[in-house]
């Protein structure tokens, strides 16, 4: 059974709560997770929810009942999950840039935590030495990803502790006896080639030998989702299988215990959410016609962001005559959803479906033009609940002080 929600189901849906909104399907959560629980196997690998995709506070406790962890970017993230029930050791921070008072805060939390400079690797070692274990987030330079903006791992990129200063790792952790249980790298998103994840294994494989505490060894997330249609996502099964045997590989040559940590934001998800607007206006121009919609990159920034692609679908007239587009927003900046798209036939008033809006939708989405943030829905086994209302002119101005 597919956990998609129909084109009626979104359409009256959006009838009810208005548009905007952002719709998300629970089930769809958990037939993800279901697809990774059953891919990798249970005693050697754990599986973390990059919140940072989507931190609604019903989709954290929907995520922490399903019994899937926890994996956050910023301390605030932390204190969200704990909020929403998980226990701290479900919880892994894995840090870039920050300030070591975050790293102190997050340890004072009880949280897993991974760090990625050589400059708080220090600070960590001199504060707690053998007392609290830690992760080191390693940049491995391989280029992997959809799109620049999203890689990470490269030799150019500002995340983890390069590899080629693993003399300088060792020396801190010599030095102060620093308790490293796990290394991480993340090389980006969208990742469809499962080998990428071998060549991580392969220089995991190779350091451990430096690290006799060592529990973990993280992958990160970035798995890809099909965004169009008939596009492949990455091989889930395939990827358990390698895996599992270089857990194998690992036990055998180390004599004991590893377990794989993964971290999908995306894979998880991407395809429950479902951003659904409004056309405002059809303007026909030269060779173009817009359908202007009552969004923008204000509540979907990653097609102006990343060159995403979307797919659209006009659910007032699923059966409608087929004719190109370009989909645009209402703010006061060039908000393009898509080019020349291929659409049902537009009518003002009718209501467009963004697919794969669940992940970095919602959360980067801004007031910018005053414009409201828009209403959130969840649906949960067939029921229908409000998870987050629309922005009002108070809360645009809540944080504002009028001192004139
Ligand atoms: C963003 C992020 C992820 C999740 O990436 P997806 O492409 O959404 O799977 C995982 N780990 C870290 C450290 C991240 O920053």
């Amino acid at each position: 059974m597919s956990s998609s929600l129909t084109a009626e189901q979104l359409r009256s849906i959006a009838v009810e709560y208005g548009t905007p909104v952002y719709i998300y399907h629970a089930n769809k959560i958990t037939e993800q997770y279901e697809k990774l629980k059953k891919a990798f196997a249970p005693s050697s690998s754990r599986v973390f929810y990059a919140c940072k995709a989507l931190t609604n506070i019903n989709i954290l406790r929907h995520v922490r009942s399903i019994g899937c962890d926890v994996d956050c970017s910023s301390v605030n993230e932390v204190h969200m999950t704990l909020k929403a029930g998980f226990e701290p050791q479900r919880v892994l921070y894995t840090s870039n840039g920050i300030a070591f008072s975050e790293i102190e805060e997050a340890v004072a939390l009880g949280v897993n935590v991974n760090i990625d400079s050589l400059s708080n690797l220090e600070k960590f070692g001199a504060k707690y030495g053998h007392s609290y274990p830690v992760g080191i987030r390693l940049r491995p330079n391989i280029m992997a990803g959809g799109h620049l903006k999203i890689s990470t791992g490269h030799a150019q990129s500002k995340f983890g502790i390069p590899i080629e200063q693993i003399d300088e790792i060792l020396a801190l952790v010599s030095r102060y006896n620093i308790f490293i249980n796990g290394l991480h790298v993340h090389t980006g998103s969208e990742i469809k080639d499962v080998e990428v994840f071998m060549k991580v294994a392969d220089i995991f494989f190779e350091l451990a030998a430096h690290f006799p505490e060592l529990q973990f060894l993280d992958m990160g997330g970035g798995f890809k989702v099909p965004y169009k249609e008939n596009e492949e996502g990455t091989d889930i099964g395939l990827l358990g299988e390698k895996v599992t045997a270089f857990i194998g590989r690992m036990r055998s040559a180390y004599n004991r215990d590893f377990q794989a940590w993964f971290e999908p934001g995306k894979f998880l998800v991407s395809e429950c959410g479902y951003l659904v607007t409004q056309v405002n206006v059809l303007k026909q121009s030269a060779g173009t016609l817009f359908a202007g919609v009552n969004s923008g990159f204000n509540h979907l920034i990653r097609p102006m962001f990343y060159e995403a692609y979307h797919r659209i679908e006009n659910i007032s007239n699923p059966a409608g005559e087929k004719k190109h587009y370009t989909v645009t927003g209402n703010i006061c900046e060039t908000d393009t959803f898509a080019w020349d798209r291929e659409l049902s036939e537009v009518r003002e008033g009718d209501l467009l479906a963004f697919y794969n809006a669940g992940a970095y939708g919602y959360e980067m989405a801004s007031n910018y033009n005053a414009r409201y943030r828009p209403a959130q829905v969840l649906v949960k086994d067939g029921r229908t609940y409000l998870a987050g209302r629309r922005d009002t002119m108070e809360d645009l101005l809540r944080n504002q002080v009028e001192v004139l």
